[in-house]
């Protein structure tokens, strides 16, 4: 979806915000990208976008614009603070190496009604969403990781105790 920035302009307005410079940027500059970018990020690919501006206004637009309800905060489970525009509902697959993170929808038998494991804990609660986080390797990093282990990984069980059994440790 290509966002004009007349179309930025009125989502902020329609969300009692200014459409200031900073926030066009910054919602322009996210919808492009539709990834899940840190503080960080965003200042880079702004300034490599030739549109800088300080970390100060980045940090006071994110909350401005989190705030309105225009952009979501995840934190990933390297606890760096992520910025989503995908307001749709929807869930999350991370990588646990480098922290990068995609939209995914929910397939199969997966709950997400919560159940308390003591009855009358959830008494009074009001369930209003889910987010679901499921966690695993990005192709780069299951490469990075596959090409440091070498072919030893593939190698088979190790040897027993010469009866074809393995004694179990008794440990503590
Ligand atoms: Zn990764
Ligand atoms: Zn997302």
């Amino acid at each position: 979806m290509a966002a004009g920035s007349s179309e930025l302009r009125q989502w902020l307005q329609a969300h009692g915000l200014r459409p200031t410079g900073p926030r066009l940027a910054i919602l322009g500059f996210l919808r492009a990208r539709g990834e899940h970018l840190t503080p960080a990020e965003i200042f880079e690919g702004l300034r490599a976008a030739g549109r800088p501006i300080s970390i100060a206004t980045l940090y006071q637009n994110l909350q401005a614009l989190s705030r309105g309800g225009l952009v979501k905060r995840i934190v990933g489970p390297d606890g760096a603070l992520r910025y989503d525009v995908n307001l749709a509902p929807h869930h999350h697959l991370v990588c646990q190496r480098c922290g990068r993170l995609v939209d995914v929808e929910l397939s199969g038998p997966i709950a997400t009604k919560p159940v308390a494991p003591h009855a009358g804990d959830l008494a009074g609660w009001e369930v209003v969403s889910v987010h679901v986080q499921f966690y695993g390797l990005c192709p780069q990093c299951a490469g990075s990781r596959r090409s440091e282990e070498g072919p030893a990984a593939n190698r088979g069980p190790l040897p027993g105790d010469g009866n074809g059994r393995r004694r179990p440790r008794l440990t503590g």
